[in-house]
């Protein structure tokens, strides 16, 4: 008999688990899917964070196809494979999207000599699925999971889990006779899960990596202002580094063309991110990409951005500064759930002396690209909440105190779709072809 396996999380990585392994011939009817979001049915477009296909899969679809990008990946399994599990996932996005010959590929290939003086330019390729279509996408994946008879409980929020008994305890919901024992655990909770598995972490004193701190504002323009760039690289990652003060930035997912901000709700404070869409009715001439700063040697960098995060609202919104525009609307047409300030005072005694660097690097892009000027604004912050990292073996990502509890996706080191998805792949491989997997990996139960 198929051992019990259950995902909570039914988000990019946890949706790539349960499709290997029915794919691969695993009886759907021993997975169970616990998700406190909406079915792709159910779910509106400004819930964000939580339901099918999870944050980016939802509201986003550029599948970056570089393992420097977008989380760790090629440290568990090397390069190889981990472009071999990250073809798995976007070949899984162009199987259940409508119209598959619209999934392009951009891979831009040389640095700028106007940009060089000011910021290094990171190329890489990237998929672009199409915002419009994820929703499609998202109903036809989950009818395929559903027929093959993969259970999924939606709306229902996983509150504790038991390693030791290997229980999942879930809110008050009404699915009576939901057997809440596991044989093996897909833990892939994702960003809007974060403070669950960090209560995991300490409940069970896992082992764990610390991570930097990520934090900045999400930049917006007129399109224009940047299409010299843009028709060198869509997602164009411009990058500066301060060796000496453990700090980087870097441009974070560019949205053009029909580009919108998104407002991201974490620890009920509001933050910023961005989506475009695809279809021509949305155009809207802008661009908005996330300013982010990494910074290292913080001490509980969690708390620590959480904090500044808590600092910068106002009235239960996050900030928006313009020398001269006001905030967009989102794409439904609605007014930007965000306070609009004169001044950036506040925003750098809050920030202290982090928020320099981002000033300087707007100052630069208004060197780098002229006409931008004073046509711009920043909602602030946008922040990326990196939980430590729990250690896990490579093969498997399984914990190292609790092999049958695996971590994926947002929850253990990913930041993107391709990753995630990968590494949910990653995870339950050993139970579509145990003897080949065995075959591989023998008896290596350690790193290295
Ligand atoms: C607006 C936005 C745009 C983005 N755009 C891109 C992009 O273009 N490209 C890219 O590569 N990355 C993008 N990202 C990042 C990307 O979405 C994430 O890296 C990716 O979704 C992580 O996948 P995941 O499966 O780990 O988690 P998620 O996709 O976040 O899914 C986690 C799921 O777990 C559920 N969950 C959480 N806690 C619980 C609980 N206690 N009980 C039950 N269910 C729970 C949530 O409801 C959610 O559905 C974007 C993120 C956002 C927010």
């Amino acid at each position: 008999m198929a051992k019990k396996i259950v995902i909570v999380g039914s988000g990019v990585a946890g949706v790539n688990a349960a499709t290997k392994l029915v794919d691969n011939g695993y009886d759907g009817s021993s997975i169970t899917i616990i998700d406190m979001g909406k079915d792709p049915y159910n779910r509106k477009p400004e819930e964000v964070m939580t339901g099918f296909l999870g944050a980016g899969g939802w509201s986003d679809g550029k599948l970056t196809y570089h393992t420097a990008i977008g989380g760790q990946l090629s440290k568990y399994v090397g390069e190889k494979k981990a472009m071999k599990l990250m073809d798995e996932v976007i070949t899984n996005f162009k199987r259940f999207h409508p119209k598959p010959e619209e999934v392009q590929c951009s891979n831009p290939i040389e640095e700028p000599e106007f940009i060089k003086p000011y910021f290094g330019l990171r190329l890489f390729p990237v998929w672009h699925v199409g915002t419009d279509y994820l929703s499609e996408i998202a109903k036809n994946w989950y009818d395929y999971l559903v027929s093959k008879g993969v259970n999924f409980m939606w709306e229902t929020k996983v509150t504790r889990i038991n390693f030791n008994s290997q229980e999942v305890f879930t809110d008050e919901r009404p699915y009576g006779d939901f057997n809440n024992k596991y044989d093996e655990l897909i833990f892939a909770v994702g960003k809007s899960g974060i403070d669950f598995a960090q209560q995991l972490q300490d409940s069970y004193k896992l082992e764990t990596e610390p991570k930097s701190v990520q934090i900045g504002v999400r930049f917006e323009a007129p399109q224009k202002h940047f299409q010299k760039l843009i028709d060198i690289s869509y997602d164009f990652k411009l990058y500066r580094k301060f060796e000496d003060k453990g700090v980087s930035l870097r441009s974070f997912c560019t949205n053009n063309n029909a580009a919108y901000v998104a407002v991201e709700e974490t620890y009920g404070d509001l933050s910023y991110n961005g989506h475009a869409k695809k279809d021509p009715k949305y155009l809207n001439g802008m661009t908005n990409f996330g300013i982010l700063m990494e910074i290292n040697g913080i001490d509980n960098p969690f708390e620590w951005s959480r904090n500044i995060v808590s600092k910068l609202q106002f009235g239960g919104k996050g900030l928006y500064y313009s020398p001269t525009r006001k905030p967009s609307k989102t794409s439904e047409g609605n007014e930007m759930n965000v306070h609009q300030i004169n001044t950036l005072k506040e925003v750098g005694d809050i920030m202290g002396e982090y928020w320099d660097y981002i000033v300087d690097f707007i100052t630069d892009m208004k060197t780098v690209f002229p006409t931008l000027s004073n046509d711009w604004g920043i909602y602030i912050p946008e922040v990326k909440y990196l939980s430590p990292e729990p250690l896990v073996y490579p093969r498997d990502l399984a914990l190292v105190d609790f092999p049958n509890v695996h971590f994926v996706g947002d929850a253990l080191s990913a930041r993107g779709i391709t990753v995630s998805g990968a590494q949910g792949i990653l995870a339950v491989e050993k139970f579509v072809s145990p003897d080949e997997w065995d075959n591989i990996h023998g008896d290596m139960t350690h790193w290295g």
